[in-house]
């Protein structure tokens, strides 16, 4: 069946079984899963990965189930597009979009992660599935739960974009707006878990459902041709995708499908909530939390749980990270969808904004591979956008008055 070990704490190395918990008892540490690694690389080869659906699933071993999948089974696989446009614009000679605007079925990394924590759900016998979230979040366990017939209570801050409200209320799942940050609403979903015996897929399911997002690290190396990138530029809320990236690239290493893995991992976050980047910048490990105000809602956690391993990653890595304006987030934002037709949100942006300082700056080296992880569709927050793009030609339905606009505009050039 399953490899999975336990769960073990990146603190102190105490093990624990693989039950509904987080934290260590005796350290506070957070729990992480840990894997037979031996046992599956009797088994995972990367003949049997191509062979199976296009889904997260493919890597199956390599993530904290016991059984068989059971929710999400068509998400990830989503397309690495090879950026030329993009990559001439920012000086580099070989880049890579990994997008996940169109991961199934909310249109977010966040799909990844829910489908693994939902499943793990269901193999404890849960019933309720919940969530602190800054909107991603919140669209894809209504989502998924809804398919997978869980109840679902959903927090998010009352403060979010309508567009991402509206996107959770669909599902009808139990919606809470809280009159706070996202730091407000997860420490109240803290209390809330301690007193309810439910999957809070980021509280008490934390372990399980951060391990998700290593299958995006994983689709970027079976993709490349099973090449690790030399750079990676992560976007960062909480920093478990970062850390969770570099995971996989260690794992697929441990486990024989990846003979060098010499990437550098970048962080990306916006400068109206940056403290990884900001602790990247002064080379400290010490987190300093912030008061969140940027476009970039999807990002705003003011105090990153995996913020510290976040950095050491990066640092581990040769990597760096910085920070981007509500300005340049949108500039990003478009920039990438002038050059490579792709529509993401304000975290896109984010990553878009950070990869051009980062190669402008010679942190990212010009001739080396580089992969953008691009994490949502810019559908959901269309609002960022609003007076930043310019108008449509509005015309009287004849031609005379279309060929007024041609004329005005062949002038221009
Ligand atoms: C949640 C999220 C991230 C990063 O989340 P982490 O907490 O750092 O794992 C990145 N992009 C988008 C669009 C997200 O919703
Ligand atoms: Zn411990």
């Amino acid at each position: 069946m399953g490899f999975v070990k336990g769960l073990k704490c990146r603190e102190c190395g105490r093990e624990y079984d693989a039950d509904p918990v987080y934290v260590c008892e005796f350290c506070f540490g957070p729990l992480e899963v840990a894997y037979d690694y031996k046992g599956i690389k009797k088994v995972l080869t990367r003949k049997k990965i191509e062979s199976r659906e296009l889904s997260l699933w493919r890597y199956k071993e390599l993530l904290p189930i016991d059984g068989e999948p059971q929710v999400g089974l068509t998400s990830g696989f989503t397309p690495l597009i090879k950026a030329d446009n993009l990559a001439k614009e920012l000086g580099v000679k070989e880049l890579y979009v990994k997008d996940d605007t169109v991961v199934h079925p909310t249109l977010s990394f966040k799909d990844r992660v829910v489908a693994v924590a939902l499943t793990k759900a269901k193999e404890f016998g849960f019933d309720t599935v919940a969530c602190a979230s800054t909107g991603n979040l919140a669209h894809s366990v209504s989502a998924h739960g809804a398919k997978a017939g869980f109840k679902r209570y959903i927090f998010i801050p009352a403060s979010l974009e309508a567009s991402k409200i509206a996107a959770s209320l669909v599902y009808a799942p139990n919606l809470v707006a809280v009159d706070g940050n996202y730091d407000d609403v997860n420490r109240l979903c803290s209390e809330i878990a301690n007193k309810y015996n439910w999957a809070f897929v980021n509280i008490n399911i934390r372990p399980y459902y951060a391990e998700g997002s290593k299958t995006q690290g994983f689709e970027i190396v079976e993709q490349l041709g099973w090449k690790a990138p030399d750079n990676v530029v992560v976007p960062c809320a909480s920093g478990s995708l970062l850390t969770k990236i570099w995971k996989s690239l260690k794992e697929f290493q441990e486990i024989g499908l990846l003979k060098d893995v010499n990437t550098k991992v970048f962080s990306a976050q916006a400068e109206g909530c940056n403290p990884i980047a900001t602790a990247i910048k002064k080379d400290t490990d010490i987190i300093v939390p912030v008061k969140p105000d940027t476009v970039a809602k999807s990002l705003a956690i003011g105090n990153p749980a995996d913020g510290f391993y976040a950095f050491k990653c990066v640092k581990d890595s040769g990597g760096h990270g910085d920070d981007a304006t509500n300005e340049e987030i949108i500039e990003g934002m478009k920039l990438l969808a002038r050059t490579e037709g792709i529509f993401a949100e304000t975290a896109g942006g984010v990553t878009v904004a950070v990869a051009r300082k980062l190669i402008k700056s010679g942190k990212i080296k010009k001739n080396g591979s580089t992969v953008l992880c691009i994490t949502g569709n810019g559908l959901k927050t269309q609002e960022a956008l609003q007076g930043h793009m310019g108008e449509p030609y509005h015309i009287k339905p004849n031609l005379e008055a279309f060929e007024k606009v041609l004329k005005q505009n062949r002038e221009k050039k």
